[in-house]
Protein backbone atom coordinates (compact mmCIF):
# COMPACT_ATOMS: atom_id res chain seq x y z
CA UNK A 1 0.00 0.00 0.00
CA UNK A 2 1.35 3.26 -0.71
CA UNK A 3 -0.04 6.75 0.32
CA UNK A 4 0.22 8.32 -2.95
CA UNK A 5 -3.14 9.63 -3.59
CA UNK A 6 -5.42 7.79 -6.13
CA UNK A 7 -4.78 8.66 -10.02
CA UNK A 8 -8.27 9.37 -11.04
CA UNK A 9 -11.40 7.51 -10.08
CA UNK A 10 -11.43 3.61 -10.21
CA UNK A 11 -11.66 1.97 -13.45
CA UNK A 12 -14.17 -1.33 -12.43
CA UNK A 13 -17.00 -0.98 -15.12
CA UNK A 14 -14.76 -2.82 -18.35
CA UNK A 15 -12.63 -5.33 -18.60
CA UNK A 16 -9.01 -5.85 -19.32
CA UNK A 17 -7.48 -8.07 -22.00
CA UNK A 18 -3.90 -8.44 -22.89
CA UNK A 19 -3.87 -4.76 -21.74
CA UNK A 20 -6.53 -3.64 -24.21
CA UNK A 21 -10.08 -2.29 -22.86
CA UNK A 22 -12.58 -4.63 -23.78
CA UNK A 23 -16.31 -2.51 -24.64
CA UNK A 24 -19.10 -4.68 -26.02
CA UNK A 25 -17.62 -7.78 -26.16
CA UNK A 26 -14.15 -6.35 -28.36
CA UNK A 27 -11.51 -5.09 -27.87
CA UNK A 28 -11.09 -1.91 -28.28
CA UNK A 29 -8.64 -2.15 -31.23
CA UNK A 30 -11.00 -3.81 -32.82
CA UNK A 31 -14.24 -1.28 -32.53
CA UNK A 32 -11.60 1.36 -33.56
CA UNK A 33 -10.97 -0.66 -36.53
CA UNK A 34 -14.98 -1.36 -37.13
CA UNK A 35 -15.78 2.13 -36.34
CA UNK A 36 -13.13 3.17 -39.15
CA UNK A 37 -12.49 6.68 -37.76
CA UNK A 38 -11.38 8.06 -34.56
CA UNK A 39 -12.72 9.95 -32.57
CA UNK A 40 -16.02 8.40 -31.18
CA UNK A 41 -17.95 7.64 -28.69
CA UNK A 42 -19.01 3.70 -27.65
CA UNK A 43 -21.97 3.06 -25.60
CA UNK A 44 -21.94 -0.81 -24.00
CA UNK A 45 -25.34 -2.30 -23.84
CA UNK A 46 -24.94 -4.78 -21.46
CA UNK A 47 -23.61 -2.03 -19.00
CA UNK A 48 -26.91 0.28 -19.14
CA UNK A 49 -28.79 -3.09 -18.57
CA UNK A 50 -26.80 -4.37 -15.65
CA UNK A 51 -26.94 -0.67 -14.09
CA UNK A 52 -30.59 -1.14 -14.26
CA UNK A 53 -30.92 -4.43 -12.85
CA UNK A 54 -29.30 -2.99 -9.95
CA UNK A 55 -30.91 -0.42 -9.60
CA UNK A 56 -34.27 -2.66 -9.61
CA UNK A 57 -32.46 -4.62 -6.91
CA UNK A 58 -32.12 -1.59 -4.21
CA UNK A 59 -35.08 0.22 -4.99
CA UNK A 60 -38.54 -0.21 -3.87
CA UNK A 61 -40.57 -2.42 -6.43
CA UNK A 62 -43.34 0.27 -6.70
CA UNK A 63 -41.40 2.81 -7.43
CA UNK A 64 -41.15 4.00 -11.38
CA UNK A 65 -38.24 4.06 -12.82
CA UNK A 66 -37.74 6.95 -15.69
CA UNK A 67 -35.01 7.77 -17.95
CA UNK A 68 -33.88 12.08 -18.32
CA UNK A 69 -32.94 11.43 -22.26
CA UNK A 70 -30.98 14.86 -21.71
CA UNK A 71 -27.92 12.61 -20.31
CA UNK A 72 -27.43 10.59 -23.43
CA UNK A 73 -30.11 10.99 -26.46
CA UNK A 74 -28.45 8.47 -29.28
CA UNK A 75 -32.08 6.95 -30.49
CA UNK A 76 -30.14 3.39 -30.66
CA UNK A 77 -29.44 3.96 -26.82
CA UNK A 78 -32.69 5.48 -25.75
CA UNK A 79 -34.72 2.89 -27.69
CA UNK A 80 -32.70 0.26 -25.19
CA UNK A 81 -33.26 1.92 -22.06
CA UNK A 82 -36.81 2.41 -23.08
CA UNK A 83 -37.36 -1.81 -22.91
CA UNK A 84 -35.98 -1.69 -19.25
CA UNK A 85 -37.43 1.18 -17.17
CA UNK A 86 -40.86 2.74 -17.36
CA UNK A 87 -40.86 5.84 -18.41
CA UNK A 88 -38.97 8.52 -20.20
CA UNK A 89 -38.31 12.58 -19.38
CA UNK A 90 -37.72 14.77 -22.41
CA UNK A 91 -36.77 18.31 -22.46
CA UNK A 92 -37.65 19.36 -25.52
CA UNK A 93 -39.36 18.66 -28.60
CA UNK A 94 -36.96 17.00 -30.74
CA UNK A 95 -36.31 14.60 -27.68
CA UNK A 96 -39.78 13.87 -27.52
CA UNK A 97 -39.37 12.44 -31.38
CA UNK A 98 -36.97 10.03 -30.09
CA UNK A 99 -39.14 9.18 -27.32
CA UNK A 100 -42.31 8.27 -29.25
CA UNK A 101 -40.21 6.56 -31.71
CA UNK A 102 -39.32 4.02 -29.13
CA UNK A 103 -43.03 3.18 -29.07
CA UNK A 104 -43.43 3.53 -25.21
CA UNK A 105 -46.95 4.65 -24.63
CA UNK A 106 -47.22 8.58 -24.86
CA UNK A 107 -48.39 8.38 -21.01
CA UNK A 108 -45.17 7.08 -19.78
CA UNK A 109 -43.52 9.91 -21.24
CA UNK A 110 -43.10 13.06 -19.33
CA UNK A 111 -41.83 16.89 -21.27
CA UNK A 112 -40.29 19.24 -18.16
CA UNK A 113 -37.99 22.35 -18.59
CA UNK A 114 -38.70 25.72 -18.56
CA UNK A 115 -39.26 28.36 -21.88
CA UNK A 116 -41.11 25.62 -23.61
CA UNK A 117 -42.83 27.11 -27.32
CA UNK A 118 -46.05 26.64 -28.03
CA UNK A 119 -44.96 24.69 -30.73
CA UNK A 120 -43.50 22.16 -28.37
CA UNK A 121 -46.10 22.22 -26.17
CA UNK A 122 -49.10 21.82 -28.81
CA UNK A 123 -47.23 18.75 -30.06
CA UNK A 124 -46.98 17.30 -26.57
CA UNK A 125 -50.62 17.87 -25.92
CA UNK A 126 -51.48 16.37 -29.45
CA UNK A 127 -49.48 13.39 -28.57
CA UNK A 128 -50.66 12.60 -25.42
CA UNK A 129 -47.19 13.68 -23.47
CA UNK A 130 -47.32 14.32 -19.64
CA UNK A 131 -46.32 18.01 -19.14
CA UNK A 132 -44.78 19.18 -16.33
CA UNK A 133 -45.70 23.21 -16.02
CA UNK A 134 -42.65 25.16 -14.81
CA UNK A 135 -44.82 28.45 -14.56
CA UNK A 136 -48.41 30.30 -14.59
CA UNK A 137 -47.66 31.54 -18.09
CA UNK A 138 -46.79 27.89 -19.24
CA UNK A 139 -50.33 26.85 -17.50
CA UNK A 140 -52.34 29.18 -19.38
CA UNK A 141 -50.76 28.61 -22.56
CA UNK A 142 -51.56 24.20 -21.72
CA UNK A 143 -55.08 24.98 -21.19
CA UNK A 144 -55.62 27.68 -24.25
CA UNK A 145 -53.34 25.05 -26.40
CA UNK A 146 -55.89 21.81 -24.76
CA UNK A 147 -59.36 24.21 -25.73
CA UNK A 148 -57.89 24.50 -29.60
CA UNK A 149 -56.53 20.96 -30.28
CA UNK A 150 -60.09 19.38 -28.17
CA UNK A 151 -57.77 17.51 -25.77
CA UNK A 152 -57.56 17.69 -22.13
CA UNK A 153 -53.59 18.18 -21.28
CA UNK A 154 -52.08 15.81 -18.68
CA UNK A 155 -50.31 18.18 -16.42
CA UNK A 156 -47.81 17.91 -13.17
CA UNK A 157 -47.03 20.71 -11.48
CA UNK A 158 -42.83 21.41 -11.33
CA UNK A 159 -42.61 22.87 -8.03
CA UNK A 160 -39.07 24.96 -7.06
CA UNK A 161 -38.70 23.68 -3.33
CA UNK A 162 -38.10 25.59 -0.69
CA UNK A 163 -35.07 23.13 0.74
CA UNK A 164 -31.94 22.75 -1.43
CA UNK A 165 -29.88 19.54 -2.59
CA UNK A 166 -26.89 19.49 -0.08
CA UNK A 167 -23.38 18.75 -1.93
CA UNK A 168 -24.64 18.79 -4.90
CA UNK A 169 -23.02 19.17 -8.24
CA UNK A 170 -25.41 21.53 -9.88
CA UNK A 171 -28.32 22.91 -7.68
CA UNK A 172 -31.91 22.56 -9.69
CA UNK A 173 -33.97 23.71 -7.43
CA UNK A 174 -34.30 26.17 -4.17
CA UNK A 175 -33.79 29.76 -3.76
CA UNK A 176 -34.39 31.53 -6.48
CA UNK A 177 -34.31 29.29 -9.70
CA UNK A 178 -36.10 29.49 -13.67
CA UNK A 179 -37.37 26.00 -13.22
CA UNK A 180 -40.69 25.36 -11.69
CA UNK A 181 -42.76 27.16 -9.81
CA UNK A 182 -41.59 28.73 -6.31
CA UNK A 183 -43.22 25.93 -3.53
CA UNK A 184 -45.08 29.22 -1.55
CA UNK A 185 -47.03 29.70 -5.25
CA UNK A 186 -48.48 26.48 -5.85
CA UNK A 187 -51.47 26.61 -3.64
CA UNK A 188 -52.81 29.70 -5.67
CA UNK A 189 -51.26 27.74 -8.73
CA UNK A 190 -53.49 24.82 -8.06
CA UNK A 191 -56.48 26.49 -7.68
CA UNK A 192 -56.49 28.25 -10.63
CA UNK A 193 -55.35 25.09 -12.25
CA UNK A 194 -58.54 23.88 -10.94
CA UNK A 195 -60.46 26.05 -12.72
CA UNK A 196 -59.16 25.13 -16.52
CA UNK A 197 -59.82 22.05 -18.17
CA UNK A 198 -56.80 19.95 -17.17
CA UNK A 199 -56.25 16.78 -15.88
CA UNK A 200 -53.76 17.06 -13.10
CA UNK A 201 -51.57 14.09 -12.08
CA UNK A 202 -49.42 15.21 -9.37
CA UNK A 203 -45.94 17.30 -8.74
CA UNK A 204 -42.47 16.58 -10.58
CA UNK A 205 -39.67 18.27 -7.84
CA UNK A 206 -35.75 17.79 -8.16
CA UNK A 207 -33.25 19.40 -6.53
CA UNK A 208 -29.84 18.59 -7.99
CA UNK A 209 -27.30 16.71 -9.81
CA UNK A 210 -24.45 14.65 -9.61
CA UNK A 211 -24.70 13.88 -6.23
CA UNK A 212 -22.47 11.25 -4.33
CA UNK A 213 -24.17 11.72 -0.89
CA UNK A 214 -26.63 9.13 0.28
CA UNK A 215 -27.36 11.01 3.56
CA UNK A 216 -27.75 14.00 1.46
CA UNK A 217 -30.36 12.39 -1.36
CA UNK A 218 -32.12 10.73 1.33
CA UNK A 219 -32.87 13.90 3.32
CA UNK A 220 -34.01 15.72 -0.44
CA UNK A 221 -36.24 12.94 -0.87
CA UNK A 222 -37.78 12.91 2.67
CA UNK A 223 -38.48 16.74 2.21
CA UNK A 224 -39.52 16.40 -1.18
CA UNK A 225 -42.55 13.63 0.04
CA UNK A 226 -43.32 15.98 2.76
CA UNK A 227 -43.77 19.05 0.55
CA UNK A 228 -46.02 17.34 -1.84
CA UNK A 229 -48.04 15.38 0.96
CA UNK A 230 -48.00 19.08 1.92
CA UNK A 231 -49.27 20.29 -1.45
CA UNK A 232 -51.91 17.90 -2.29
CA UNK A 233 -54.16 19.27 -0.10
CA UNK A 234 -54.46 22.18 -2.09
CA UNK A 235 -54.74 20.13 -5.28
CA UNK A 236 -58.19 19.67 -7.54
CA UNK A 237 -57.54 15.96 -8.02
CA UNK A 238 -55.45 13.53 -6.05
CA UNK A 239 -51.91 13.23 -6.48
CA UNK A 240 -51.12 9.83 -9.13
CA UNK A 241 -47.65 10.59 -9.62
CA UNK A 242 -45.04 12.20 -7.11
CA UNK A 243 -41.87 12.66 -9.65
CA UNK A 244 -38.89 13.44 -7.31
CA UNK A 245 -36.09 13.65 -9.58
CA UNK A 246 -33.12 12.27 -10.76
CA UNK A 247 -29.52 13.52 -9.60
CA UNK A 248 -27.78 10.66 -8.45
CA UNK A 249 -24.01 10.97 -9.17
CA UNK A 250 -21.37 8.71 -10.42
CA UNK A 251 -17.64 8.71 -9.62
CA UNK A 252 -15.48 10.75 -12.08
CA UNK A 253 -12.53 12.34 -9.84
CA UNK A 254 -9.73 10.84 -7.46
CA UNK A 255 -11.39 9.63 -3.76
CA UNK A 256 -14.83 9.97 -5.68
CA UNK A 257 -16.67 6.83 -3.98
CA UNK A 258 -19.99 5.06 -5.91
CA UNK A 259 -23.09 6.15 -4.25
CA UNK A 260 -24.49 3.90 -1.30
CA UNK A 261 -27.70 3.23 -3.39
CA UNK A 262 -28.91 0.18 -0.62
CA UNK A 263 -29.10 3.07 1.81
CA UNK A 264 -30.86 5.28 -0.98
CA UNK A 265 -33.24 2.20 -1.84
CA UNK A 266 -34.22 1.77 1.73
CA UNK A 267 -35.01 4.88 3.04
CA UNK A 268 -37.73 5.27 -0.73
CA UNK A 269 -38.85 2.08 0.85
CA UNK A 270 -39.93 3.83 4.20
CA UNK A 271 -41.11 7.32 2.21
CA UNK A 272 -43.26 4.84 0.04
CA UNK A 273 -45.06 3.45 3.22
CA UNK A 274 -45.68 7.36 4.27
CA UNK A 275 -46.57 8.66 0.81
CA UNK A 276 -49.13 5.66 0.11
CA UNK A 277 -50.72 6.72 3.47
CA UNK A 278 -51.15 10.27 2.74
CA UNK A 279 -51.62 10.45 -1.20
CA UNK A 280 -53.72 7.11 -1.49
CA UNK A 281 -52.76 5.77 -4.71
CA UNK A 282 -49.45 7.56 -5.57
CA UNK A 283 -46.78 6.24 -7.67
CA UNK A 284 -43.25 7.92 -7.15
CA UNK A 285 -40.77 8.67 -9.84
CA UNK A 286 -37.21 8.91 -10.25
CA UNK A 287 -36.07 10.40 -13.20
CA UNK A 288 -32.65 9.28 -13.36
CA UNK A 289 -30.18 10.47 -16.26
CA UNK A 290 -26.68 10.07 -15.11
CA UNK A 291 -26.74 7.23 -13.41
CA UNK A 292 -28.21 4.88 -15.93
CA UNK A 293 -25.56 5.88 -18.81
CA UNK A 294 -22.60 7.65 -17.39
CA UNK A 295 -20.29 4.45 -16.85
CA UNK A 296 -21.56 2.84 -19.77
CA UNK A 297 -19.78 4.92 -22.44
CA UNK A 298 -16.62 6.03 -23.35
CA UNK A 299 -15.02 8.59 -25.59
CA UNK A 300 -11.73 7.70 -27.67
CA UNK A 301 -9.48 9.61 -30.00
CA UNK A 302 -6.30 9.25 -31.49
CA UNK A 303 -2.85 10.46 -30.60
CA UNK A 304 -1.50 12.37 -33.42
CA UNK A 305 1.86 13.21 -31.89
CA UNK A 306 3.34 13.19 -28.59
CA UNK A 307 5.15 16.51 -28.10
CA UNK A 308 7.56 18.11 -25.23
CA UNK A 309 7.48 21.24 -24.35
CA UNK A 310 9.94 22.62 -21.56
CA UNK A 311 9.84 19.21 -20.11
CA UNK A 312 6.09 18.54 -20.07
CA UNK A 313 5.05 15.43 -22.32
CA UNK A 314 1.64 16.33 -24.17
CA UNK A 315 -0.13 14.13 -25.96
CA UNK A 316 -1.64 16.03 -29.14
CA UNK A 317 -4.99 14.49 -30.16
CA UNK A 318 -8.05 14.35 -32.83
CA UNK A 319 -10.43 14.39 -29.89
CA UNK A 320 -10.98 17.43 -27.45
CA UNK A 321 -13.38 20.14 -25.67
CA UNK A 322 -15.48 20.55 -28.92
CA UNK A 323 -16.72 16.61 -28.47
CA UNK A 324 -16.54 16.36 -24.25
CA UNK A 325 -16.75 19.81 -22.62
CA UNK A 326 -17.25 17.96 -19.38
CA UNK A 327 -13.99 16.06 -19.79
CA UNK A 328 -12.67 19.52 -20.46
CA UNK A 329 -13.33 20.60 -17.29
CA UNK A 330 -15.91 23.49 -18.69
CA UNK A 331 -19.32 21.94 -18.06
CA UNK A 332 -20.30 23.07 -14.20
CA UNK A 333 -16.90 22.11 -12.34
CA UNK A 334 -15.52 24.92 -10.34
CA UNK A 335 -12.04 23.57 -10.48
CA UNK A 336 -10.65 21.37 -13.21
CA UNK A 337 -10.33 17.66 -12.14
CA UNK A 338 -9.44 15.26 -14.42
CA UNK A 339 -11.75 12.31 -15.66
CA UNK A 340 -10.56 8.58 -15.63
CA UNK A 341 -8.19 8.56 -18.89
CA UNK A 342 -6.25 5.70 -20.17
CA UNK A 343 -4.36 4.74 -23.15
CA UNK A 344 -6.66 2.39 -24.51
CA UNK A 345 -4.58 0.08 -26.30
CA UNK A 346 -1.85 -0.16 -23.47
CA UNK A 347 -3.50 0.16 -20.27
CA UNK A 348 -1.32 -0.51 -17.79
CA UNK A 349 2.04 -0.03 -20.44
CA UNK A 350 5.25 -1.16 -19.77
CA UNK A 351 6.76 2.48 -19.04
CA UNK A 352 4.66 5.03 -17.61
CA UNK A 353 4.85 8.75 -16.96
CA UNK A 354 2.91 11.75 -16.46
CA UNK A 355 1.06 13.61 -19.02
CA UNK A 356 -0.75 16.15 -20.39
CA UNK A 357 -3.64 14.80 -23.05
CA UNK A 358 -4.86 18.03 -25.44
CA UNK A 359 -7.05 18.49 -28.16
CA UNK A 360 -6.55 20.17 -31.81
CA UNK A 361 -8.11 23.31 -30.67
CA UNK A 362 -6.09 26.88 -30.61
CA UNK A 363 -7.31 27.17 -26.83
CA UNK A 364 -5.43 26.32 -23.83
CA UNK A 365 -9.11 25.40 -22.13
CA UNK A 366 -8.61 22.63 -25.34
CA UNK A 367 -7.46 19.82 -21.91
CA UNK A 368 -8.58 16.14 -21.58
CA UNK A 369 -6.27 15.25 -19.26
CA UNK A 370 -3.60 17.51 -17.03
CA UNK A 371 -0.35 16.22 -15.82
CA UNK A 372 -1.95 12.33 -15.59
CA UNK A 373 0.02 9.53 -14.99
CA UNK A 374 -0.90 6.58 -17.58
CA UNK A 375 1.13 4.39 -20.42
CA UNK A 376 3.86 5.60 -22.23
CA UNK A 377 2.17 6.35 -25.75
CA UNK A 378 2.89 7.00 -28.94
CA UNK A 379 1.06 8.17 -32.51
CA UNK A 380 -1.60 5.65 -33.23
CA UNK A 381 -2.51 4.98 -29.63
CA UNK A 382 -6.02 5.02 -28.70
CA UNK A 383 -6.65 7.59 -25.51
CA UNK A 384 -9.65 6.83 -23.82
CA UNK A 385 -11.68 8.87 -21.34
CA UNK A 386 -14.17 6.78 -19.20
CA UNK A 387 -17.46 7.93 -17.53
CA UNK A 388 -18.21 9.43 -20.83
CA UNK A 389 -21.79 7.95 -21.71
CA UNK A 390 -23.75 10.97 -20.35
CA UNK A 391 -23.56 14.82 -20.78
CA UNK A 392 -20.71 13.98 -23.97
CA UNK A 393 -21.64 14.49 -27.35
CA UNK A 394 -24.81 16.66 -26.89
CA UNK A 395 -23.69 18.46 -24.24
CA UNK A 396 -20.38 20.08 -26.10
CA UNK A 397 -19.63 22.58 -28.38
CA UNK A 398 -19.45 20.77 -31.80
CA UNK A 399 -19.10 23.88 -33.89
CA UNK A 400 -16.21 25.38 -32.24
CA UNK A 401 -13.46 25.49 -34.70
CA UNK A 402 -15.35 23.48 -37.22
CA UNK A 403 -13.70 20.48 -36.68
CA UNK A 404 -15.38 16.81 -37.91
CA UNK A 405 -18.19 15.71 -35.92
CA UNK A 406 -16.70 11.90 -33.96
CA UNK A 407 -19.47 8.72 -34.56
CA UNK A 408 -21.43 7.37 -31.77
CA UNK A 409 -21.70 3.78 -31.71
CA UNK A 410 -23.80 0.89 -29.18
CA UNK A 411 -22.26 -1.63 -28.90
C1 LIG B 1 -31.38 16.76 -16.23
C2 LIG B 1 -32.60 16.34 -15.55
C3 LIG B 1 -32.69 15.09 -14.94
C4 LIG B 1 -31.55 14.11 -14.90
O1 LIG B 1 -30.56 14.49 -14.03
P1 LIG B 1 -29.35 13.52 -13.71
O2 LIG B 1 -28.52 14.29 -12.78
O3 LIG B 1 -28.67 13.23 -15.01
O4 LIG B 1 -29.93 12.28 -13.10
C5 LIG B 1 -33.87 14.74 -14.35
N1 LIG B 1 -34.92 15.57 -14.37
C6 LIG B 1 -34.88 16.77 -14.95
C7 LIG B 1 -36.07 17.64 -14.94
C8 LIG B 1 -33.73 17.21 -15.55
O5 LIG B 1 -33.69 18.42 -16.09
Amino acid sequence: MSNTPPEHAPLVQFDVQDDCLQIGGMALIRLAQRVGSTPFYAYDRQKISERIALLRRHLPQEILLHYAMKANPMPAVVQHVAGLVDGLDVASSGEMRVALDTGLPPDKISFAGPGKRDYELRSAIAAGVMLNIESVQELESVAQLGVSLGITPKVAIRVNPDFELKSSGMKMGGGPKPFGIDAEYVPDVLKRLAALDLDFAGFHIFSGSQNLNAAALQEAHQKTVQLAIQLAGYAPAPVRLLNIGGGFGVPYFPGERALNLAAIGENLQRLIVEAERQLPGVRIALELGRYIVAEAGIYVCRVLERKISRGQVFLITDGGLHHHLAASGNFGQVIRKNYPVVIGNKVRGTEREVVSVVGPLCTPLDVLADQLPMAKAAAGDLVVVLQSGAYGLTASPTAFLSHPLPVEVFV
